[in-house]
């Protein structure tokens, strides 16, 4: 049972120009554990000390149970595959991570803050030009398009997670999506949480809040 007064639904938009936050639904600033939307961060601390070069991976299980079958970094930030992003973490040396998470704000990519979480991605989609990056926003415009955010029915940069739940009572999990919007030269981010659903059902409810 949920109470009635628990918001399934939270929230934070952000002015991607000047970095203000425009609007915001979300009950508590408890850190929350990143889970996929830690991916494009885990793929930048492999491509730096990796020559910018992303592998091919076969998945053959996954969250997916028929696993995702040969992807590149492209398909694997677009579909979510575990598999992909578990390769490339351990393939990295000590603090490369930690280094990476930093230089983007966050203390950590397995803890963080909305805002600065949502801060991050923001910081991402301007670097578009530094090298490893723009792969990275690639997967997220084709996540929005036909992969795990494509609920949203938005052109736009866009990534989902599940991650542990923090509300009492405790669902198996939330869901969630950070959306870049419109994918070229975004203005409005948005960080959207759904309790007790999975990400692409957050992707569906951040496809409202763009309205
Ligand atoms: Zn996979």
């Amino acid at each position: 049972m949920i109470p009635a007064a628990l918001v399934l639904l939270s929230f934070l938009r952000m002015d991607v120009r000047t970095g203000r936050v425009l609007e915001r639904q979300w009950q508590d600033d408890r850190p929350i554990h990143p889970g996929s939307l830690a991916k494009p961060f885990i793929a930048l601390a492999y491509a730096q000390s990796h020559q910018f070069r992303f592998p091919e991976i076969t998945c053959t299980r996954c969250w997916l149970p028929r696993g995702h079958g040969r992807t590149g970094l492209r398909d694997a930030i677009a579909q979510s595959c575990n598999t992909y992003f578990d390769t490339l973490r351990a393939a990295l040396g000590p603090g490369e991570l930690d280094a990476v998470a930093r230089r983007f704000g966050l203390r950590s990519v397995d803890e963080a803050r909305p805002e600065e979480l949502l801060r991050a991605y923001i910081e991402l989609s301007r670097r578009a030009a530094e090298p490893g990056v723009n792969v990275i926003l690639e997967g997220m415009r084709l996540a929005a398009k036909s992969g795990t955010a494509k609920r949203l029915a938005h052109d736009a940069l866009a990534k989902t997670g599940t991650a542990p739940c923090t509300h009492i009572p405790k669902s198996p999990g939330d869901g969630f999506v950070v959306v870049l919007y419109p994918a070229v030269q975004p203005r409005v981010a948005l960080l959207a949480r759904l309790h007790g659903r999975p990400g692409s059902h957050a992707a569906a409810e951040a496809a409202r809040l763009l309205q």
